[in-house]
């Protein structure tokens, strides 16, 4: 048994029992892991505020190596996000990416690009209006420190940067965009969407405030990523439904 004192981003947490709460952390120091929380609803002085979604903090864990649940003894919040916390279209897409982040990262592996680009965009979210380019920027670094970032600028089959014309299909199994020689299957990219995702690419999150693409080039690239993050999935995502069903509402 050991203990482990590690900076942590609060990713999902659901109420156990009468005072208990299980959390899922994703810990830089040992990766993604769930923890039992004894008490949590009960004592601010161990868990404080922070113990929330997108809470971002110290934890000290107690840990089994072969344990499901570690425990967590304390959570120390270190940062709050006030404005993110208090605007539905900024927690739509926090949650959004806590869910992708949860279901894509191994668990107990430690991945601290992914730590620095979650905590970035909350940041980010906390400091701007939210904005569909940002969300587009933050999957496509996701996909990248995942070792999943697709080929876009050439034929995965050929290689060849001759695209742009209508017979250009996106992969997904095949990593990326196929030219009309190579025989892809997929749905078909057009030439706007494929451009705004190949810069889209050379992108940081710092740099989202200057990218903006137009409602309809946005949308495309927004199929394209949710389709390669599902089949990576396997299953549908709520918070993905949720953030759709929001855009209706506010267009
Ligand atoms: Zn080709």
């Amino acid at each position: 048994m050991s203990r482990l004192t590690t900076p942590a981003i609060v990713l999902r947490t659901v109420d156990y029992g009468d005072a208990d709460r299980v959390v899922t952390l994703f810990t830089l120091e040992a990766g993604k892991l769930s923890a039992l929380a004894r008490g949590a609803r009960k004592s601010v002085k161990r868990f404080g505020a922070g113990l929330g979604l997108f809470g971002v903090g110290e934890a000290l864990l107690h840990d089994k190596p072969n344990a499901e649940l570690a425990g967590l003894e304390r959570f120390d919040g270190a940062r709050g996000f006030p404005a993110l916390m208090s605007d539905v279209a900024k927690v739509a897409h926090g949650g959004y990416a806590c869910e992708v982040v949860r279901e894509l990262i191994p668990p107990r592996q430690p991945e601290p690009v992914i730590f620095e680009l979650l905590v970035t965009f909350f940041a980010t979210l906390e400091a701007a209006p939210v904005r569909a380019e940002t969300l587009r920027i933050f999957e496509l670094r996701l996909l990248d420190a995942l070792g999943l970032r697709p080929q876009i600028d050439a034929c995965v089959g050929c290689g060849t940067v001759e695209l742009g014309g209508p017979g250009d299909v996106l992969d997904v199994r095949r990593g990326g965009v196929v030219c009309p020689n190579c025989h892809g299957h997929g749905r078909a990219l057009s030439d706007d969407v494929r451009r705004a995702l190949v810069e889209a690419q050379t992108l940081g999150l710092a740099d989202a405030p200057a990218f903006t693409l137009s409602h309809a080039t946005n949308a495309g690239c927004r199929e394209v990523l949710s389709t390669i993050i599902l089949d990576h999935v396997g299953r549908p995502l709520k918070s993905l439904e949720f953030i759709a069903k929001l855009n209706h509402v506010q267009p």
